[in-house]
Formats: structure tokens, sequence, C-alpha cells
């Protein structure tokens, strides 16, 4: 299980507190935000995931700066990123997000669209396909969430038979990560329940 931090509107002292306890893997919801937060703490080779939604114009950005891009939900992207992706680095983590609630206007690809987009990544030299990210709708009702979180399991492990490689399930936020681990979450994304609630509105960018 691996726990990350995200560091969206928390000034990088707050993060740098957080590292020092031993947390090494942090995430960020805007490029614009990420890129001075990443700059100014570079000294301690913290691991970077991008988790919010990502315009197509700051895909390079973002495959330059962050180690992982969690939020790959259309084939756009794909070929943005893996173009942006000096050949000089490691292949750039890549997790496909869902939409598993299929709620309109939000972020996520169908799962039917998962199988296509993942191969897709996988045909990328410059990307690494590691699996699946979902934000389920926050239902007040548990087991609304909780087959919610089922149903992307069942997902990934459909997706692991095409790309036996994959091994990441992101999944799970302060909220309800209990929930999602008991679903087979490998990966929580924990904000508010680390840092205390978010100081200020997120930039939009
Ligand atoms: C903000 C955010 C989180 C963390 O939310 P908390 O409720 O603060 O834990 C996790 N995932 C995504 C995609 C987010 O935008």
């Amino acid at each position: 299980m691996e726990l990350l931090a995200v560091a969206k509107t928390q000034p990088a002292a707050a993060v740098r507190a957080l590292a020092a306890c031993g947390q090494s893997a942090f995430a960020e919801n805007y490029v614009q935000e990420a890129a001075g937060k990443i700059g100014a703490l570079a000294d301690l080779g913290l691991t970077w995931h991008l988790i919010g939604h990502l315009q197509s114009n700051k895909a390079a950005q973002a495959a330059e700066l962050f180690d992982w891009v969690q939020s790959v939900d259309r084939p756009k992207l794909v070929r943005a990123l893996a173009t942006g992706r000096a050949a000089t680095r490691p292949p750039l983590n890549v997790l496909v997000q869902v939409n598993v609630d299929g709620e309109t206007g939000k972020s996520g690809c169908a799962p039917a669209e998962v199988a296509a987009l993942a191969d897709a990544v996988a045909a990328e030299p410059r990307l690494r396909l590691r699996g699946l990210m979902a934000i389920p709708e926050p239902h007040p009702d548990p087991g609304h969430r909780r087959a919610a979180f089922r149903a992307m399991r069942a997902l990934f492990d459909e997706l692991a038979r095409r790309h036996p490689g994959i091994d990441t399930l992101s999944m799970g936020m302060s909220d309800d990560f209990e929930l999602a681990i008991a679903e087979g979450a490998t990966m929580v994304r924990v904000g508010t329940a680390l840092f205390g609630a978010r100081p200020a509105k997120p930039r939009a960018d």
C-alpha cells in the first residue's frame, strides 16, 4: 500500500516538513502550482505525481516536471506526454483515469475505453503503463462508494490480464481511503487528513 500525500495549495514548507517525517511521494493538481514547489524542493529527491485534470497544452511541461501522471483520459494526452518526455529521463509513469460512476462533466475515460487507452500508453517507449486511477463520486452512502471501488478493482484485474506489468490502482482519499483499501486499492491519495484543511482555493490553470 502506497500513501501519496496530496499537497495542492500547501506551501513548500509544509511538504518539506512532511518529507522530514519520511514521506517521499507527493501529488499536485495543477502544473503551474507544482512547478514552483518541485523546483523549491528539488534537493529532497521526492517523487511527484500529477493527479489533476491535464490540458493538452500543458502536457509537455507535465512530462518534464512529474514522475507520474495519473490523469490520462484521452489519446491526445498520450501522444503529447510521450513527445514531451525527454529520452534522457526514465519513462514517465502513467495511470489511466476512469470515470467509474459515469458522472457527466467529470474527467476520466469510460470503462469501455480503458483497454484501448492503456494499449496506446503501453505502445509509447517514453511512457510506462502502471495501472488505473479513479475519483469516485463522494456519495453519502458508503455502499455506493464501495461498489465504485469494487468496479475499479474488477477493471484493474481485467487490464492486468492484458498488461501483466501493471501494479497500481490509485483510489481513496481522506474520507474514504479505508473503504478503498478494503476493495483493493494499492495507492491512496490523502490530502487533508495529512496536512489539515487546505489553506486557500487552488489556482485555476
Ligand atoms: C484533492 C485530491 C485528493 C485529496 O483529497 P483529500 O480529501 O484532501 O484527502 C485526492 N485525489 C485527488 C484527485 C484530489 O484532487
